[in-house]
Parts: C-alpha cells; sequence; structure tokens
C-alpha cells in the first residue's frame, strides 16, 4: 500500500466517525506519546535475550506490532491535521541527515545529546 493512500484510509476512518472535533495538535500529540508508552510497556524490564523471545512469540509480537500501528495512525494524522506532508519530511530529514552524518564519519558509531556528534577523527 502507497503512504498516501494510508493516510487516506487514517482520514477516512476518522471521518467516518467523526473523530475530527477531539482532533487538535496537543490532543493528538498527547495520544501519540500514550501509544509510544504502551509501546514500551512491552518492553519495559526486557533483557535482550527476553526482548528475543517477545519477538518471536506471534501472540507478543502481534501486540508490539499493533502498538507500533497506533503510534504511525497518531503520527500521520498529527501530520496532515498540522499540514505537514509527513512523507516529504522524512525525505527531506533523511537528506539532511546524510549531510550532518557522512558515512565516512559516522559509520558505526553513535551519538549522545549530552555529548553531541564527534565523529570519527
Ligand atoms: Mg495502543
Amino acid at each position: 500500500m502507497e503512504l498516501n493512500e494510508l493516510k487516506e484510509k487514517i482520514k477516512q476512518f476518522n471521518f467516518e466517525r467523526d473523530c475530527y472535533k477531539f482532533h487538535n495538535p496537543k490532543d493528538l500529540f498527547i495520544a501519540l506519546v500514550s501509544e509510544i508508552g504502551e509501546l514500551a510497556e512491552c518492553y519495559r524490564w526486557l533483557n535482550d535475550v527476553e526482548l528475543s523471545k517477545i519477538h518471536a512469540d506471534p501472540i507478543k509480537k502481534k501486540k508490539i506490532e499493533e502498538e507500533i500501528a497506533d503510534i504511525m495512525i497518531y503520527l500521520i494524522t498529527l501530520s496532515y491535521k498540522t499540514d505537514i506532508d509527513i512523507f516529504k519530511a522524512i525525505e527531506e530529514k533523511i537528506e539532511k541527515n546524510r549531510k550532518k552524518y557522512p558515512i565516512e564519519k559516522a559509520k558505526g558509531i553513535h551519538s549522545n545529546s549530552l555529548e553531541g556528534f564527534k565523529g570519527k577523527e
């Protein structure tokens, strides 16, 4: 399914249920963060081995899949309600990140917001 087709499907779902009256940016953002919290609950306190088992269990993995879907639905809804083309914004952000983190400086390393990106010497 095309991403824009997915956006139209979400819009149609919301329109049919008259959800728009609740969909202001602040409440959509709170809904988004709530769904991220639901996903975090699935992962909370689990080590890497336990997480691997969760992902190998079809029922538990389905729960994670649903939380990720909820997050994406609210993210797409928030973006179209604020007149942001999320797909264009993602493309532009990837391009910006390509310049900010060139492969020769960023490959295989990570950065921390407290320490900033240092890159390879
Ligand atoms: Mg949920």
